[in-house]
């Protein structure tokens, strides 16, 4: 009995690590949004634009999820202030 407990937990460890490798493997390297559309200009007064950049709170997304390299994240992340400031986009919603 107490074999057969082990076993199980041990196929459950498994399961688990089977479950989360493949989804790192399916996720691709994103590439910076900016950095791969030399045409893209990051504008604050493009509200459209900088609305990909925010959640549905009005918080600046990381850099996991948006993509962006470094630098061009400061730059969404001034972009997105700027934007606050002239009131295009919510500092807060809801
Ligand atoms: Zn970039």
């Amino acid at each position: 009995m107490a074999d057969k407990k082990q076993n199980n937990k041990k196929r459950k460890n498994m399961n688990i690590d089977e479950d989360y490798n493949p989804k790192f493997r399916k996720v691709r390297k994103k590439v910076c949004p900016m950095c791969g559309d030399k045409n893209f200009v990051l504008d604050y007064k493009n509200a459209e634009q900088l609305k990909k950049f925010i959640n549905d709170k009005g918080k600046i997304l990381p850099r996991r999820a948006t993509g962006a390299c470094a630098k061009h994240q400061r730059e969404i992340t001034l972009a997105v202030k700027r934007a606050r400031h002239i009131a295009i986009l919510p500092y807060v919603q809801n």
